[in-house]
């Protein structure tokens, strides 16, 4: 089973949503984004096991890809931009469950929805 299959499989998720880590958010902040249908995750960065740092959160817009074919999957895989190829589901919180590829992205180690 090819790549792109396993990508057909988990329904594509990770190329329906801009994502961008934060680090303090306020609650009005909290607010705007969800009453505009984002998702908000906790993304604290662990480093053996123990929480480093301040606490980050990962903020999903949803914004399906404009190539994403519902179904059959990306219209332009093979020329696909650097960022979708590397991209790896095991880390990001949001897809880290339902992602079939595991590759390991650089930015989250450990997280907690809040
Ligand atoms: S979450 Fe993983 S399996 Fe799903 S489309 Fe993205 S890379 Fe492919
Ligand atoms: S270009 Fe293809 S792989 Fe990248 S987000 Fe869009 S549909 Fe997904």
């Amino acid at each position: 089973m090819t790549d792109k299959d396993l990508c057909i499989l988990c329904g594509h998720q990770c190329c329906k949503w801009i994502a961008f880590t934060y680090g303090e958010l306020s609650g009005q902040a909290l607010e705007f984004y969800l009453a505009r249908g984002c998702k908000i995750l906790r993304c604290d960065p662990y480093i053996d096991g123990e929480k480093k740092g301040t606490s980050l959160y990962r903020i999903y817009i949803p914004h399906p890809c404009p190539h994403l074919i519902e179904g059959k999957g990306c219209a332009i895989y093979d020329r696909r931009p650097l960022v979708c190829l590397e991209y790896s589901g095991s880390d990001d919180p949001l897809v880290k469950e339902l992602c079939r590829i595991g590759k390991s992205a650089p930015i989250i180690t450990n997280s907690n929805q809040s």
